[in-house]
């Protein structure tokens, strides 16, 4: 689960996990309505939020005619965003396409849930919430490290869920600022060059799974969240207590430190994942093996 941070660290209190703090944010204003959530999306976020997320839709081509799109629901911020977008999309758009919302309980506590299933009544989006207890399995088989086996379930049990259904896409809620992280951390801690992709095949599913926030920054949809008034959950994870790498806080950080010089580094990051120049790199490395220019 992503733990929620933003630049404007100020705005959020923070809690702590373990050796990450997880940083809560807080509404500042009381819960405005459904009409005008829904309105500020086209309106008063329409460049921060709206545009973002069609012009990734677009240029990576993620909704076609005829797609049948689970959108999986963690019950933070920015799948809550993401669902309300689709909603949006279905109303404004002429592309015929199916939603389903899923949101897998993998052992939530009963706080977390209660205010996950208000969320989700007061936006009016139609959700299956079901339960697999992953926390438990996780904690179980990775005691030390659960996250990476957690990610993997969890994955897994949301591909099972989207396929009964009869869908052909898994829209899940990454924003811009976890690819632009997770790419320098494949460099800084992997040693390698990769990003995060906006589409991608499932491995055992017939299903792709699409990120549709991939142009939407997280300050962006700190701010949708706060001023609506809307308190989504932080981090509903109740194994990793101590056991969370600070690596991606780190990241974070020193993401926010070289904008306050450089605002464009973050639009630069992304766009060198799509401009590799082949000429100048010492190899590379397919499913089929590595390859170096060097021999
Ligand atoms: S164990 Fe907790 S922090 Fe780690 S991936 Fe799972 S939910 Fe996220």
């Amino acid at each position: 689960m992503n733990n929620l941070t933003n630049n404007n660290i100020d705005d959020t209190k923070t809690s702590s996990i373990g050796n990450t703090s997880c940083e809560a944010i807080l509404p500042t204003v009381p819960l405005k309505s459904l009409s005008e959530i829904e309105k500020s999306i086209q309106k008063k976020y329409r460049s921060e939020l709206w545009s973002p997320f069609i012009r990734g839709l677009k240029e990576f081509e993620m909704v076609k005619d005829g797609d049948k799109i689970a959108v999986a629901i963690s019950g933070g911020k920015d799948s809550l965003l993401l669902s309300k977008l689709f909603q949006e999309l279905k109303r404004a758009s002429k592309t015929n396409f199916e939603l389903v919302f899923i949101s897998m309980n993998p052992g939530f506590n009963e706080v977390n849930l209660t205010n996950l299933r208000k969320n989700l009544e007061h936006l009016e989006i139609p959700c299956e919430i079901y339960n697999d207890n992953i926390f438990e399995v996780a904690e179980k088989i990775a005691k030390d490290y659960p996250c990476y086996m957690c990610a993997k379930m969890r994955r897994g049990s949301l591909y099972t869920k989207a396929a009964s259904y009869g869908c052909n896409k898994l829209a899940l809620g990454h924003h811009l600022d976890d690819v632009i992280e997770t790419t320098l951390m494949s460099i800084f801690y992997m040693g390698k060059f990769e990003t995060m992709l906006p589409k991608l095949k499932a491995d055992n599913f017939d299903i792709e799974l699409i990120r549709p926030l991939f142009y939407v920054e997280e300050k962006s949809i700190i701010k949708w969240i706060r001023n609506n008034g809307i308190l989504a959950m932080n981090c509903g994870c109740t194994v990793a207590a101590g056991k969370t790498s600070s690596k991606r806080r780190e990241t974070k950080e020193l993401i926010a430190d070289l904008v306050k010089n450089n605002p464009d580094i973050k639009k630069r990051i992304i766009q060198s994942a799509q401009n590799v120049n082949l000429e100048k790199i010492l190899g590379w490395k397919t499913s089929e093996g590595k390859f170096s220019y060097l021999k």
